[in-house]
């Protein structure tokens, strides 16, 4: 079960909550602005989209959401919460506690918007159907080629370029100004603020009162969720209109980065046809279901979302991505992959190193074939991915009009991820040159090491040597090289072990989180900028692991916070070492805090009391981190204080090296945009890292 806070961290993206306030710009795949918390005249400050984190590696603030909001407005958690609780429209009130009046109060309002949503529903689709203005989009329509049955089924509307009709229209229906903005209808008005929208109200009518309507000269694609019910619309401009695709704002129905279009026109087709078709663009999805591939879901917004996989994940484990065809959409749909594998992966228990001694003995031999901490697809993906594969520059509504057997077939048979990135990877190689055979070696290696099953593993070998026209066993020789590579800079390998519930007992219950032995097997000398390929393959997978490293880390937060529970005067033993900015987790973060000052102040005993300091929302975390703790063999005394400040030092590495992730990453767009003088500050930011780095390993040596 979620917890609050991963509800609101879901519902909130970072991006758009610190863009509110800082102006920032894209630059790669993060996004950078002027720090608000120091003084600067270029940006150091960057927001990671991802990982939905940000960090100034000028002033050194950094954290989630959460943070952002606490620091820059001056809040305390408590009150953080509250405000991003509100945002997202989640109650903090604990489930439980909820009376049953206020329980139906908010379904009562619910309800209301919801026959709101359907109310502008039928206005905008009455527009698009009678209104003489209209007549743009219905030609704008069939130009795409959707049928006057489709228009019906899916409800397509039109909002005219009367800045209040649809305001006046459902006020006049006994709505309040209030309704309409919480269900993302209509913009307040405002003389002074926000000067974007203020410029956007031109040509508005007196008669509107305090509100503007939210979609205007737009053809508008009603959203439903998987029950069929208006949670919010998207709306594509007509002519030059900015942005060209709008979509209601985040409201207590609709959840943007979860919401997968015609998934509940598809969903039953989903199930018989054993098949999830993901398309980019509204128009896609209803062109699919209209030729009869009604397996067709369409993502909202941009990336792919974790959130959307989980979806469809319960009706099938097939899921074919169709995205963009050209140059820039590959990128999209890798990353579309990637997240899909992030969402199907944790639905296995990842087979542990540790279990069967494989790891000690292969130790001993010397050999390191394992990619530890890598993905393996067969083991680990319960699911099948695949990219569906049509002509270059053509989008999928195109090729079902023009050549609907080419479609189906695609669809039938679409490509298995590995033959994709085979595919892409080589597409701008000249494979008769030694450079580009070397290149492509270089750049498929890695993803065949990602292939656990070794006679697929072998297949693949075999076709890349066929492809290059090379010696098998030397492609071999060059795999062992790659998967050991992977074993010495997938620095969080060792850190990943205690994933899934299987694997988080075997570590936390048999044995002991930190031993010996992990220590030193953790004796990876963090690589120097040169020696480190710095390939975007390379700099993809290494977040790639990051990510997976993510939840052990949240795990060894609990460890440490458990501990600290136990024995509060373990605090002056672990503040030294790390503080509450090395946390990922955003309750353990705010825990450890209260735990320190609490001690600080000398206020104890803490044991039974020190949930009465907490707001409730953590109380399930504490209950976490003293299980964590309990479910090892208990420790006293100095055991207890090594235990502790190798947890800490563990956390604080951890920490270090997820920096280390970001600076080279951002040191390589740097590098791309030829800005000199930026490479040379990561470079030296970087250089600290690892000074710090080492002198956390040699504690660590000494601890141990
Ligand atoms: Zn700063």
């Amino acid at each position: 079960m979620a917890s609050i806070i991963d509800t609101i961290k879901a519902k909130i993206d970072v991006v758009e909550e610190i863009g509110l306030v800082v102006a920032l710009q894209k630059s790669g795949r993060s996004f950078k602005g002027l720090c608000p918390f120091h003084n600067e005249r270029t940006p150091s400050f960057h927001v990671f989209a991802e990982s939905q984190n940000w960090h100034c590696f000028g002033c050194n603030e950094g954290g989630d959401v959460f943070t952002f909001v606490q620091k820059q407005q001056g809040l305390e958690f408590r009150d953080a919460l509250a405000y991003l609780a509100e945002k997202a429209g989640v109650s903090i009130e604990d489930n439980g506690t909820r009376n049953p009046e206020e329980e139906r109060e908010a379904s009562a309002i619910r309800e209301r918007l919801r026959k709101l949503n359907e109310d502008a529903l039928l206005w905008f689709h009455q527009m698009l159907l009678r209104s003489k203005d209209a007549a743009e989009a219905r030609a704008y329509i069939q130009s795409r080629g959707i049928s006057s049955d489709s228009v019906i089924a899916f409800g397509l509307g039109y909002a005219p370029n009367h800045g209040n009709a649809l305001s006046s229209f459902l006020l006049g229906r006994g709505y309040t100004e209030h309704e309409l903005m919480n269900g993302g209808l209509a913009r307040a008005r405002e003389g002074a603020g926000n000067t974007g929208s203020v410029r956007s109200v031109e040509g508005i009518g007196e008669a509107s009162g305090g509100v503007y309507d939210y979609f205007r000269q737009r053809i508008i694609f009603p959203i439903r969720d998987m029950r069929g019910r208006v949670i919010g619309f998207g709306g594509r401009a007509l002519g030059d209109g900015q942005p060209k695709y709008l979509n209601s704002p985040q409201t207590i129905l609709f959840e943007k980065n979860s919401i997968l279009y015609a998934l509940d026109l598809a969903k039953d087709a989903i199930k018989l046809a054993k098949q999830a078709i993901i398309v980019e663009g509204y128009v896609d999805a209803i062109i699919a279901h209209q030729y009869g591939t009604r397996q067709t879901v369409a993502c909202i917004g941009s990336a792919i979302t974790e959130k959307h996989i989980q979806q469809l994940k319960k009706l099938t484990k097939q899921v074919t991505l169709a995205l963009d065809p050209d140059a820039a959409g590959a990128t999209a749909t890798e990353h579309g992959i990637q997240e899909a594998l992030k969402a199907f992966d944790r639905s296995v228990v990842p087979v542990p190193l540790v279990a069967d001694g494989r790891r000690t003995a292969t130790r001993k031999e010397g050999k390191r074939n394992e990619p530890r901490g890598m993905i393996r697809l067969e083991e680990q993906v319960d699911a099948e991915i695949n990219v569906l594969q049509l002509p270059p520059g053509q989008d999928p509504d195109e090729v079902i009009r023009q050549d609907f057997s080419l479609w189906s077939y695609a669809v039938a048979h679409p490509i298995a991820l590995v033959d994709y990135y085979f595919a892409t990877k080589t597409a701008n190689l000249n494979l008769r040159h030694p450079g580009g055979k070397t290149e492509a070696a270089k750049r498929l290696l890695p993803v065949i090491s990602m292939i656990s099953d070794r006679v697929k593993r072998d297949a693949y070998i075999r076709k890349l040597a066929a492809l290059i026209a090379v010696d098998e066993r030397s492609l071999h020789d060059e795999l062992r090289r790659v998967l050991r590579k992977q074993a010495n800079t997938a620095v969080t390998a060792v850190f990943s072990e205690p994933l899934g519930p299987r694997s988080i007992q075997e570590t936390m219950g048999q044995q002991p989180p930190i031993t010996r032995e992990a220590v030193q097997d953790d004796e990876i000398e963090p690589a120097e900028p040169a020696k480190e390929k710095s390939s975007r393959e390379g700099q993809e997978q290494r977040n790639y692991v990051l990510d997976r490293s993510w939840q052990s880390r949240l795990q060894w937060e609990d460890y440490l916070i458990g501990l600290l529970l136990q024995d509060p005067g373990l605090s002056q033993h672990v503040c030294g070492i790390i503080n509450d900015g090395d946390f990922t987790g955003t309750d353990t973060r705010e825990l450890y805090r209260i735990l320190n000052s609490v001690y600080q102040r000398g206020s104890s005993p803490l044991h039974q009391s020190f949930e009465q300091y907490v707001p409730s929302a953590l109380l399930e975390t504490i209950a976490r981190a003293r299980k964590s703790v309990e479910l090892k063999s208990p420790l006293s005394g100095t055991g207890l204080i090594k235990d502790a400040k190798q947890c800490a030092s563990r956390l604080k590495r951890m920490r270090l090296l997820q920096s280390n992730t970001e600076l080279r990453y951002l040191m390589s767009e740097a590098k791309e945009a030829g800005d000199v003088e930026s490479v040379q500050q990561f470079q030296q930011k970087l250089l600290a890292i690892h000074r710090q780095l080492r002198t956390i390993d040699s504690a660590m040596h000494l601890h141990g």
